[in-house]
């Protein structure tokens, strides 16, 4: 069956025919259809406005990904047994600079999965200013409970496959859940190994060989920033605002640590067994705890409450209509764990318990209907790929500096970073303003983010 979508007229009917030529050419990934959908709705009165991305069939092309490509990841266990994993990268617009975007190692990451995340890369990436791609990757691996040299020996048998498609001018690969660190010391020493060269190939790597400072920090940092901007449009600050983190990992420990500086009061963090609610607010002191807890002993946030009393955990069914974690009073939240974490029923209780500011450390963690629950209650709602996307702009900054063989000062990379979530909330502001979107930030961050590709894409041809 032909499912190429023909050359479009305008008006809603167009937007549709987009939406169901892609669900009938991939039927089976909802994760992709989802985050085509939340961009394409906003972008309808660009291509009203400017027709000749209509002629050039830009939006067509935009959610063809470039190129896909899957591999098998054989490794041993430390007890003798062969395992096979899948892996994948999807390079999916290359129209503004290399492919960039991160690795999740996780048992749910699929095909589906992967090009929802590449997708909403493209439109990140973009916002940062930086000439970077859009691009993701990963593998069905869990870490989880492997030792250190499982790790190893999947990340060598995975990068061995990798390196082909990879490199500082072609793909510049990072972390993402279950890839942090440590899986990137292990990932870099193969291809240094396979390639016999010392590249800018992944970002993420540690100060001592070549990694930025403040990489780490960037995208919970940046999250904060983008929220105290939020606030600021109103006059406000994060200070004595309480704030509902979900997750405890990377975006979700900086996070913390960044609220904690200005003032705010992070109450909660979860892992995909529980959540802790912790009234007192979690101190650096507590957060040092989990720092070590999550990153050096690998354990579950359940440990938080044997070590701190004034908190209390819950476990989390997989299958609840809700999570209570949203249940709890409070002025901000910083979904931090995974996409769709968020659901209707979890957008009407952050309302009623007071919530007047989202700001989206995680990719994509508020459902289509939550999104709308929370805009039309008036919230402030920072999407991911406005709010996270201080993670990847300080990995464009690695890059530069690899390329320059200079490494800048702590302060100097807070600074660039701090200027990138300011520039990226005007913008996002300014293009939603100037379609009628008034301040809804959802809108603005896609018309931003797709112009300067699509832009790119018309200069650069017919490729
Ligand atoms: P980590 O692996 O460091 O931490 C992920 C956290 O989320 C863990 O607490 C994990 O719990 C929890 N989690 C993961 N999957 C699920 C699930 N299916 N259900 C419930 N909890 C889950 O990842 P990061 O902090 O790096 O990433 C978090 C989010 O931020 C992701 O959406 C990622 O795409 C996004 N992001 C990350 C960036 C980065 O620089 N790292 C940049 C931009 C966005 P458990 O330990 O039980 O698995």
């Amino acid at each position: 069956m032909d499912t190429s979508v023909a050359t479009p007229g305008t008006g809603s009917s167009f937007m549709q025919d987009h939406l169901d030529a892609l669900s009938i050419r991939d039927p089976h990934q909802p994760e992709f259809l989802q985050a085509v959908q939340e961009v394409i709705v906003s972008l309808e009165p660009v291509i009203e406005r400017y027709p000749h991305y209509g002629r050039q069939r830009v939006l067509e092309r935009l959610l063809e990904p470039e190129r896909v490509i899957q591999f098998r990841v054989p490794w041993q266990a430390d007890d003798g047994s062969v395992h096979v994993n899948r892996g994948f990268r999807v390079g999916f617009n290359s129209a503004i600079g290399p492919y960039k975007g991160g690795l999740r190692f996780h048992p749910s990451v699929n095909l589906s999965i992967l090009k929802f995340l590449a997708f909403e890369q493209v439109f990140k990436n973009s916002l940062t200013g930086q000439p970077i791609g859009g691009g993701k990757g990963g593998s069905d691996f869990d870490p989880r409970g492997r030792s250190h040299s499982e790790v190893m020996r999947f990340c060598q048998s995975f990068m061995t496959e990798l390196f082909r498609h990879v490199g500082h001018n072609t793909d510049v690969p990072a972390g993402d859940i279950g890839v942090g660190g440590r899986e990137i010391g292990y990932l870099f020493g193969q291809y240094k190994r396979i390639t016999n060269t010392f590249t800018g190939v992944l970002t993420g790597r540690a100060p001592g060989w070549g990694g930025s400072l403040l990489r780490p920090e960037a995208t919970g940092y940046g999250a904060v920033y983008f929220a105290a901007e939020m606030a600021g449009t109103q006059g406000q600050t994060l200070e004595g605002k309480r704030c509902l983190v979900s997750g405890s990992g990377n975006v979700a420990q900086y996070a913390c640590r960044k609220l904690i500086e200005l003032g705010g009061i992070p109450i909660t963090l979860s892992d995909s067994s529980g959540w802790i609610h912790d009234p007192d607010g979690i101190t650096e002191e507590k957060l040092q705890f989990v720092m070590e807890l999550k990153n050096e002993r690998r354990g579950r946030i359940a440990e938080y409450v044997e070590r701190f009393t004034s908190a209390t955990w819950a476990p989390v069914e997989s299958e609840a209509e809700h999570h209570p974690l949203w249940c709890v009073p409070a002025e901000a939240a910083f979904p931090s764990a995974t996409q769709n974490e968020i659901n209707a029923l979890d957008a009407a209780h952050l309302v009623e318990g007071g919530v007047r500011l989202v700001s989206e450390g995680a990719n994509m963690p508020t459902t289509p209907d939550a999104q709308d629950t929370l805009v039309d209650a008036g919230v402030l709602l920072g999407p991911g790929k406005a709010a996270n996307a201080g993670g990847v702009a300080v990995s464009a900054l690695e890059m530069a500096q690899a390329s320059q063989r200079l490494r800048w000062t702590t302060e100097e990379v807070d600074r660039h970073l701090k200027r990138i979530m300011h520039d990226i909330h005007a913008v996002c502001l300014d293009a939603a303003e100037s379609y009628s979107f008034g301040s809804d930030y959802r809108h603005g961050a896609n018309i931003a983010g797709f112009r300067k590709v699509a832009n790119a894409m018309i200069d650069q041809g017919l490729v």
